[in-house]
């Protein structure tokens, strides 16, 4: 880990975040619905960037700072793992729009395929430049093969369980499975299964201090964010 590669994530996560925002605001709707353009209090219309409080009436939207802090924690730590990496901008990518994700998920339960499925070529297109300049051909290979993997392994989920995993669950999961897949399948491996067991820890959590039933749905994309940012950050080269 550099620290000098994680002193300037940090420092771009801050503006990231803020620009994240805007796209976090508008997107946080049921499915089927309009964007959102209007502040929720008041109806006045929100301007298309800087989506911080309302100008009629005063209303945060969001947590203060809250997005802004967590995606210059994710870039941080992306920053100083593959900092100088020509496989960089990928996972810095990915960690900009996991975060994204993460938050729309925590507020209306889903991942919205306008954000999902654009992510696809992008990131495969900064990962074959990445083994273009990496000449690391093969790990391009296993990556295309990890998204079908692991896009796989969730869409059988899903079908036993309807209910439980969402479709939107099986989009992210093959965008996780082409970043982890780069890294090796260890890595993969190692990442999937960290998805289940922090999720399975924080129903555990949530069902013993009674603010969850084992009836109620939770959303399982920001743990398998969560669980890939582990494996990746974790994950030998
Ligand atoms: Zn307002």
């Amino acid at each position: 880990m550099s620290a000098v590669w994680a002193a300037e994530g940090l420092v771009a996560g801050v503006p990231a975040g803020a620009v994240l925002r805007s796209a976090v605001f508008r997107l946080s709707v049921p499915s089927d619905a309009p964007d959102r353009t209007s502040c929720p209090r008041c109806a006045a219309p929100v301007p298309r960037w800087l989506v911080i409080r309302c100008g009629q009436c005063g209303q945060h939207f969001g947590t203060l700072g809250a997005l802004e802090l967590v995606t210059a924690l994710v870039l941080g730590l992306l920053f100083g793992r593959f900092g100088g990496q020509p496989d960089m901008l990928a996972f810095c990518f990915l960690g900009a729009l996991g975060v994204t994700l993460a938050a729309i998920d925590l507020s209306v339960q889903r991942l919205p395929d306008r954000l999902t499925l654009p992510a696809y070529p992008v990131l495969i297109v900064l990962l074959a430049v990445a083994a273009l300049i990496g000449h690391t051909e093969a790990a391009l290979g296993r990556a295309l093969l990890g998204g079908l993997v692991l896009a796989g392994t969730y869409l059988v989920l899903a079908l036993l369980r309807p209910g439980g995993i969402g479709g939107g669950d099986v989009k992210l999961a093959g965008l996780a499975g082409l970043a982890l897949g780069w890294l090796g399948w260890p890595t993969l491996i190692a990442g999937a299964a960290l998805g289940f067991i922090l999720c399975g820890v924080a129903s555990l959590a949530l069902i013993a201090t009674r603010r969850l039933t084992l009836q109620s749905m939770i959303s399982f994309g920001p743990f398998m964010l969560a669980g890939a940012l582990l494996a990746a950050l974790a994950g030998a080269r």
